[in-house]
């Protein structure tokens, strides 16, 4: 069993053709603008939308542990009573209240997956295992490639690759592409925005290209953060040192902030260090592009 906090069908951006996206729920990152916060824990979690909230008070009523109290017309929970039953969440008429994961098995999953094969089939398209992190699901990730190679369907592994090499090199040979994320090529501002220094990342990116592993590099590409020149240009310098540069793909993905509106059902708090955050300009985005291109490496935007 693992703990899925979403299945999204019809994906067009998490790889080629139409996609069902997989959401494991975890991740040894914490980066500040993460679009998926409840990806990030690998405990179930409770969700609260004050907005369709009416304080009728049936979720503080049902609380078995009296986790629950309205507070300003707010309902508030003390984690130390929540164990994420989540029978408030039935008691909840509006659908204010919610349970971010949910335990599946292989086979719940397979069935799931199985539903689209039609649509994988007219669109070339396939699965995605994203997360939160697929790789720290090291064992159901690698039963579903399996099983998913069995009836060839084409498998996208979405990855933060801050995982043993032994992993990666597993997953790896056992999907047709990897979707690497490239946050930061300076260690302590990987650390300040994602809580992790990039060694680790950029050694794996070097093992998948020197292996010749089927590869894309993505960047989440955040004025304020990283899509200053100097960071760009030092990114695609490091990938055209690289083996196969010249085959190498990079999907610049442009900041946006739903995490926001996640972060506060959540009730956790988006951007913690107040970094100002900003989508970049399309004439930034442009030259991005073109510093790549300077090496000769093809880049997009998503
Ligand atoms: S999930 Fe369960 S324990 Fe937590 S607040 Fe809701 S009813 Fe109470
Ligand atoms: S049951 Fe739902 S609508 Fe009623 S107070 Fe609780 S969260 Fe709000």
């Amino acid at each position: 069993m693992s703990l899925i906090f979403d299945i999204k069908r019809y994906s067009i951006n998490d790889g080629p053709g139409i996609r069902l996206t997989i959401f494991f729920k975890g991740c040894p990152l914490n980066c500040i603008w993460c679009h998926n916060p409840e990806g990030i824990s690998t405990k179930r979690e409770k969700l609260y939308n004050r907005q369709k909230c009416i304080n009728c008070k049936s979720c503080v009523a049902k609380c078995p542990n009296s986790a629950l109290a309205m507070e300003y017309d707010d309902i508030s929970t003390d984690a130390n009573f929540c164990i994420n039953c989540g029978e408030c969440t039935e008691a909840c008429p509006t659908g204010a209240l919610g349970i971010s994961g949910e335990e599946l098995s292989a086979e719940q999953i397979m069935k799931e997956i199985k539903k689209e094969t039609i649509v994988f089939d007219q669109s070339e398209g396939g699965v995605t295992f994203c997360g939160g992190e697929p790789l720290i699901h090291r064992n159901m990730l690698m039963e579903l490639l399996d099983r998913c190679g069995e009836l060839r369907i084409h498998r996208a592994v979405d990855t933060c690759l801050f995982a043993s090499e032994e992993v990666v090199r597993e997953v790896a040979g056992n999907c047709e592409l990897i979707l690497a994320d490239l946050k930061h090529m300076d260690p302590q501002k990987h650390k300040e925005f994602t809580g992790q220094t990039n060694e680790l990342i950029l050694s794996n990116i070097r093992m998948l290209a020197g292996e010749g592993y089927n590869f894309t590099v993505r960047i989440p590409l955040i004025e304020g953060v990283n899509a200053d020149e100097e960071n760009i240009k030092a990114t695609a310098e490091f990938l055209a040192s690289l083996p196969g540069a010249e085959e190498r793909k990079v999907e610049l993905l442009p900041y946006h902030n739903v995490g926001i509106g996640k972060h506060s059902r959540l009730g956790t708090k988006y951007n913690p260090l107040n970094i100002p955050m900003n989508k970049p300009s399309p004439e930034k985005i442009s030259r991005c592009i073109s510093i790549f291109k300077e090496l000769e490496i093809e880049a997009t935007a998503k």
